[in-house]
């Protein structure tokens, strides 16, 4: 038998406890594989593998499922974004006010349209970009304000939309997280300019590998982010033959998408509806378990039904970094979203920032830790990673 060491004081994990990893989803691919089989089928058969019919069939359900005027599939959240930027009008030197505290495709997405993040700091208790911050962080260069919607909520959007209409400038969203979530009745991604989806496989709707999508309901924006995915070529759609011959009008990209992405994304999207109440289930027994545990800085707020979605279940706590090895040995996953706030990474080493720039982003980066959570995960699964998190902050069970 091997012989794995474990810190001291750790408990062996038994027989009885499987490991319970950050994610996974093999039971909800087994539950669906019949309908995906079915859209795999029809990829192989129809023989136009990416940028085909189940892309437009996707796309259709999207546009069907959030409201969106168009949606333009990509073949990644990341293009999606640089995508929305340049065709959103982004010009070189442009600046796009964006927070310190989120994935770093959120500000290389601005440099590779040829514009430059400006950061701001983010609200302490949502951890969402502050509206006053963002306005702080406008200078005579910005053009356009791009807010994140970051776990299981959006940014304020009638504080950003407002500031936009002040300073004249354009709003877009980083919505790559934010799938199934809604603000005055409209979805995320559609209270500006236009916004993404990512469907990287942990997302609320993943796939089996990349994918992404723009959302936008202004025509031109969509028009040219779909050129931009295809090579530049004007009216690029699923029968653009005939376009190919009047050469490109745009420098694009090849971002198509994968049909067998784009079949995988049709099946789970007929369970979106069932797998975001599960994490809103799961999301609530974390915070009935965990709430009054010593140790613990702050629970995510209530999830407001038909609003917010549980993408990620985040909690602050003050031993961030030993919590997590405590969690691991005893064979839970963690994850940390998000460790080095953006101002602080070598990558933006140029724009001069220090650490104290952003207080919040940063005190989130040192606390903030990620905890499984996902449809297939169980309740008797949630009851054992409380436990855990209980025994390391108070030494005891209950
Ligand atoms: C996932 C994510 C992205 C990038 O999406 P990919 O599909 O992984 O390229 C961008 N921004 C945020 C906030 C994300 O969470």
């Amino acid at each position: 038998m091997a012989v794995v060491s474990l810190p001291h004081k750790q408990i062996p994990l038994s027989r009885s406890q499987a490991p319970i990893p950050f994610f996974h989803q093999a039971a909800t691919f087994s539950r669906l594989w019949p309908v995906i089989e079915a859209g795999l089928h029809q990829v192989a058969d129809n023989g136009k593998y990416s940028h085909g019919a189940q892309v437009a069939e996707l796309e259709r359900r999207l546009s069907d499922y959030t409201g969106a005027a168009h949606v333009v599939g990509v073949n990644s959240g990341t293009d999606a974004l640089i995508l929305l930027l340049r065709a959103g009008g982004l010009a070189p030197g442009d600046g796009v006010v964006v927070p310190a505290f989120t994935f770093v495709a959120t500000a290389t997405s601005v440099v590779h349209a040829g514009g430059r993040p400006e950061f701001a700091d983010i609200d302490p208790v949502t951890h969402q970009l502050c509206p006053e911050s963002a306005a702080r962080a406008i200078t005579a260069r910005t053009r356009a304000l791009m807010p994140v919607h970051l776990f299981d909520r959006m940014a304020d959007m009638p504080a950003f939309a407002a500031l936009a209409r002040r300073r004249g400038l354009t709003l877009f969203e980083d919505s790559a997280e934010a799938i199934g979530m809604w603000q005055d009745g409209r979805h995320a991604g559609l209270h500006g300019a236009g916004g993404v989806l990512s469907f990287f496989p942990s997302k609320t709707l993943g796939a089996i590998g990349d994918a992404g999508a723009v959302l936008t309901d202004d025509p031109g924006t969509a028009a040219r982010a779909a050129a931009l995915r295809h090579h530049g070529r004007p009216g690029s759609t699923v029968d653009n033959f005939p376009a190919i011959r009047t050469g490109s009008a745009l420098v694009g990209v090849n971002s198509k998408m994968d049909d067998v992405q784009a079949a995988v994304l049709v099946a789970k999207l007929t369970s979106l509806e069932q797998d975001i109440a599960r994490r809103a289930e799961l999301a609530a027994a974390y915070t009935e378990r965990l709430t009054g545990v010593p140790g613990i800085r702050a629970l995510p707020g209530a999830l407001r039904p038909g609003r917010d979605v549980c993408y990620v279940y985040v909690i602050e706590v003050e031993d961030r970094d030993r919590l997590a090895s405590a969690l691991t040995a005893e064979g839970i996953g963690t994850e940390v979203y998000y460790p080095v706030p953006l101002h602080l990474q070598p990558c933006f080493a140029a724009l001069g920032h220090r650490p104290g720039d952003f207080p919040h982003a940063e005190a989130a980066c040192r606390h903030t830790i990620a905890l499984p959570l996902y449809p297939d995960l169980g309740l008797a699964d949630v009851d054992r990673v409380c436990a855990a998190i209980r025994r390391f902050h108070t030494g005891t069970e209950s």
